[in-house]
């Protein structure tokens, strides 16, 4: 960074709404940057859906287990190396997932080495070889163009030229699929009635995407899934995902910066079509107060950005936003567990699909993620088991509240009752157990109705037409799993770095 740019933003004050891994990562950054960061969050602790709490002597990751971007180049490897900061210790996740259809007992396991899963989708989707190129094919091509930084969805010049500056004759090819979903690439290669495939793709896109192979953008549906292979790679993080958000905050404060936690911002004020200032609730005290601004950086769901903006939202903004397909929400069972409780073998990351009725995510469903001997987060001789369903977030918050302790009740027992075919869940393997429900989620990380993961990965809100970091009302950012690319610790830390790039620019 050239020193004058740092002298110039030196007198600018941002607000940063929220210390999720994007808020976090666009405070750190600026602060970095030279500018005057204040970071406020209403929850008890950094990192929202990546941050993690204890309960008798485990720690559990609250939503986000598994980190991409570590890989030298990997985008929080590039952000952490400028904060001048170390990487967290990790172990790549190998395979990245085992994955079980129902009635089936070996899981296809998705291999971090490119020829071993090349092997293992051969014997498990004999004929498939055709799909799984066009997919390499523009993974390779999609990732070079993401690691050139482009700007997405531009919405001025200076976006614009930062997109066309990332396009580069090998983008081309992915032009054509641009309007494709992974469904339509199915039916083009004549694979669309392998229900085995389209179901193993329908599990994992959900993880990623919200929606099903019908609805996935065949360009975003690549880079998931292409991320999980070498040179790239999923990572377990050593201790565990609190470690993120605190080296974040390290860096945040190290470059002058200030996080304040259990403060509330209740409303972002905008006049004149400009945000100015933020109005703050101290939780502890019940003081409130204005904070004025240059930027203001909203580490929130879109939903969310429309509430704090509340009259002054502008009313296209709030209309794309209350048009939005209903988002999903997690419910999310944390087991401390004897260590008798994990079969031998177990890989960390496993996805079960119980049976082939019904849409996926409807309680049918989990992702399980398996804690390691030493890897930080049980005591000698236990581990923790996490699991997770999505779920629709309305339904939570309708009826009474015996109706809503039924309901996680249910949850509870059937995902018990799922979890025990695989592993040995009895009362005396059983130490700690622990539920989170969309009303959970949105307590704890203030997400409207607790829902989870993004805007949903579908052909218009995805990319190009999804939302931007550079919302109508001037000065004010919008950065996390809303934006492109999307969810995930390491796509909300590239739409923090493509707004701290624009806030730069505009200076
Ligand atoms: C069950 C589950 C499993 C997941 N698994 C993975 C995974 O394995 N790998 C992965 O990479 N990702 C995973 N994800 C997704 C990932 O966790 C999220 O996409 C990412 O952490 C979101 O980060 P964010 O910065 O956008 O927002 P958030 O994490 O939602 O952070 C927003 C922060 O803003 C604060 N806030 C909100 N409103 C206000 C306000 N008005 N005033 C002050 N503070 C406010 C909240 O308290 C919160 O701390 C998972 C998510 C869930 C729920």
């Amino acid at each position: 960074m050239p020193r004058s740019q740092a002298d110039n933003s030196k007198s600018r004050r941002v607000v940063v709404v929220g210390a999720g891994i994007g808020g976090l990562t666009a405070g750190a950054l600026l602060a970095r940057r030279g500018y005057q960061v204040l970071v406020l969050d209403q929850a008890f602790v950094p990192g929202g859906c990546a941050s993690t709490f204890k309960r008798r002597g485990f720690t559990f990751d609250v939503g986000a287990t598994q980190v991409a971007g570590l890989e030298p180049g990997g985008i929080h490897q590039r952000i952490f190396d400028e904060l001048e900061i170390d990487l967290p210790a990790a172990t790549p996740c190998d395979p990245a997932c085992a994955v079980f259809l129902p009635g089936e007992t070996e899981p296809i396991n998705v291999w971090r080495d490119p020829e071993k899963w090349k092997g293992e989708r051969q014997r498990q989707f004999p004929g498939s070889e055709p799909f799984w190129q066009l997919m390499t094919t523009l993974f390779e091509a999609s990732w070079k163009f993401q690691s050139r930084d482009p700007v997405l969805p531009p919405r001025n010049l200076w976006d614009l030229w930062q997109l066309s500056s990332a396009v580069r004759p090998d983008t081309l090819i992915t032009l054509p699929f641009t309007f494709m979903t992974v469904g339509d690439a199915l039916r083009g290669y004549g694979l669309y009635e392998n229900q085995r495939l389209r179901t193993f793709l329908d599990l994992q896109l959900k993880l990623y995407s919200q929606v099903n192979a019908d609805e996935t953008a065949l360009l975003y549906a690549a880079t998931a899934l292409g991320v999980s292979s070498e040179p790239q790679g999923l990572f377990h993080l050593k201790g565990s995902m609190q470690v993120l958000s605190d080296r974040l905050v390290e860096a945040l404060e190290k470059w002058g910066g200030k996080l304040l936690m259990r403060h509330t911002v209740e409303y972002i004020e905008a006049s004149g079509g400009k945000a100015t200032s933020v109005r703050i609730r101290n939780q502890k005290t019940g003081e409130v107060w204005t904070e004025s601004a240059d930027e203001v950086v909203a580490n929130v769901t879109a939903q969310n950005l429309v509430k704090l903006l509340g009259e002054q939202a502008p009313q296209g903004y709030k209309q794309r936003v209350d048009k939005l397909p209903p988002a999903s929400g997690a419910f999310v069972i944390y087991l401390g567990v004897d260590q008798s409780a994990i079969p031998l073998g177990c890989p960390p990351h496993l996805q079960f699909l119980y049976d082939y009725s019904g849409p996926i995510g409807e309680n049918n469903s989990l992702f399980v993620s398996v804690s390691h001997p030493g890897d930080g987060r049980a005591p000698e001789g236990k581990a923790t088991i996490i699991a997770s369903s999505f779920t629709e977030a309305a339904m939570w918050w309708q009826g009474t509240k015996q109706e809503y302790d039924q309901l996680k009740q249910k949850y509870t027992e059937d995902a018990i009752a799922q979890l025990a075919q695989y592993f040995y869940l009895k009362p005396e393997t059983i130490i700690h157990q622990e539920v989170a429900t969309p009303r959970t989620f949105a307590f704890y990380t203030g997400r409207d109705q607790g829902i989870v993961g993004g805007i949903g990965q579908r052909i218009p809100t995805f990319g190009p037409f999804g939302f931007a970091t550079r919302t109508p009302v001037d000065h004010l950012w919008l950065v996390g799993d809303s934006t492109h690319p999307g969810e995930g610790t390491a796509g909300v830390s590239y739409s923090a770095l493509t707004a701290v790039r624009q806030i730069e620019a505009s200076a």
